[in-house]
């Protein structure tokens, strides 16, 4: 048996790097930047009002003085107007300040004849640059406004969209196929006939996929057939557009094991092993060689639904979203273990976990026992509970290591 760093390791050389891609900025949120985007324009692009009130040259404004009104300049009106000496110009919040104005004297501190008279009276003395928005006080032209590798998020977005950016350039998701296997397996929503289960593991696998920022397709499972699963999968892929295949299924030491059979030979170079962990232990990577000779990278994971799932989690997730140039490692943390567990020595425990956190103090309790098949324990599980291969047991109230789930 192998550890978990080990196989870990092998399926992150395996993983392509991501193409660049060109986005619009709506669909580009979530995704890390590929180049620098520099600033095509300043912001703001010209000088500008912050508040409703009135442009002036700052030494002419004191508290009793009064000034006639020349001009109304709202928001978006493009002449360049000029600011006669001993005047005022009504101006509103992101209108361009006249050629001569230094100062913004805001509504509230004039007083008498409101907005709509042609005279304005001040009720104080005003400073030059008071609320007036200097070109490129946020950002020059030329200079970066996003590093590369930067994730997109709203803020981003916002930004880009001020700078006039229409589309950015991303790296684009890797385009990851999943196919299940196994002969008992029913599509939900058909008859389930005795000996036969509904096929689970392809939409939570591809949710999964989807959750950690990459393109998930699920291909039409396929029975424990040597030749047809290699047929379905080599026609898909020599379509050339996907990235990475992940399997379910078909790797454990029993008869019937599909994937291991028919990922062999000149079809497929994968490696399978044993990996010292609970649940999960079957597992492989390599690649596919299609009839057409690509070479597409796979990761073969157990069938047990639970199993499946942590064993995304712990091998696939993390090098999947690096290659996405996305935060990758799940932040771990401690808590305090509600109820002892037992542990298989030998193997490092992933067991499903439910935190409570009161004042500040996190607690964990194993839900749901070893079992690969308890697929209602992993759903109602927010966490794994990471229990080191030595251990055998876990008393109640030590401190274990745990990764929530969340995305
Ligand atoms: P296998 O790894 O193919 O030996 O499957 C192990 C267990 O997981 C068996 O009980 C299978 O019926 C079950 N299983 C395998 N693949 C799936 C799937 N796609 N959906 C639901 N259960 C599955
Ligand atoms: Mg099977």
């Amino acid at each position: 048996m192998i550890p978990v760093d080990a196989h870990r390791a092998t399926v992150a050389a395996l993983m392509p790097a991501a193409r660049r891609v060109r986005m619009r900025l709506a669909e580009a949120a979530g995704r890390a930047l590929a180049d620098d985007l520099r600033a095509p324009i300043s912001l703001p692009p010209f000088t500008n009002s912050s508040m409703d009130g009135y442009a002036v040259r700052a030494a002419e404004v004191h508290s009793g003085v009064t000034l006639p009104v020349a001009e109304d300049i709202p928001a978006g009106r493009t002449d360049a107007l000029v600011l006669a000496p001993g005047t005022a110009h009504r101006i509103m919040t992101g209108a361009p300040l006249p050629v001569g104005a230094d100062a913004i004297v805001p509504v509230e501190a004039t007083s008498g004849q409101g907005f709509d008279a042609t005279h304005v009276c001040f009720t104080g003395d005003a400073s030059a640059g008071q609320f007036v928005r200097r070109a490129g006080s946020d950002i020059e032209a030329g200079e970066v406004a996003l590093e590369r590798g930067t994730v997109i998020g709203p803020a981003q977005v916002g930004l880009a969209a001020a700078l006039g950016v229409p589309t950015v350039s991303v790296l684009a998701p890797l385009r990851v196929l999943v196919l299940s296997t196994g002969s008992e397996l029913v599509t939900p929503g058909e008859p389930l006939s005795p000996g036969q289960i509904y096929e689970s593991n392809s939409v939570m696998l591809a949710a999964a996929i989807r959750a950690a920022g990459a393109d998930a397709e699920s291909l039409r499972f396929v029975p424990d057939d040597v030749a047809h699963l290699r047929r379905v999968l080599g026609e898909r892929l020599d379509a050339g557009d996907v990235d990475l295949v992940i399997t379910s299924g078909g790797v454990s030491a029993g008869a019937y094991e599909v994937v291991k059979e028919a990922f062999t030979g000149g079809f497929a170079d994968v490696d399978f092993v044993k990996v010292a962990m609970q649940p999960g232990m079957p597992q492989g990577a390599g690649h596919i060689v299609t009839p057409g000779r690509r070479r597409v990278p796979v990761v073969t994971l157990p069938g047990n639904p639970v199993s499946s799932l942590v064993s995304f989690e712990v091998f696939v997730r993390e090098p999947l979203r690096a290659a996405l140039g996305l935060p990758a490692r799940r932040p771990r943390r401690t808590a305090v273990l509600a109820a002892g567990v037992q542990s298989i020595p030998g193997k490092r425990q992933f067991l499903r976990g439910a935190l409570t956190s009161t004042d500040g103090n996190d607690s964990v309790i194993a839900v749901g026992g070893h079992g690969s098949h308890f697929l209602r324990w992993m759903a109602s599980a927010d966490c794994l509970i990471d229990i080191a291969p030595e251990v055998e047991e876990v008393v109640a109230g030590a401190t274990v290591t745990v990764v929530p789930l969340a995305d």
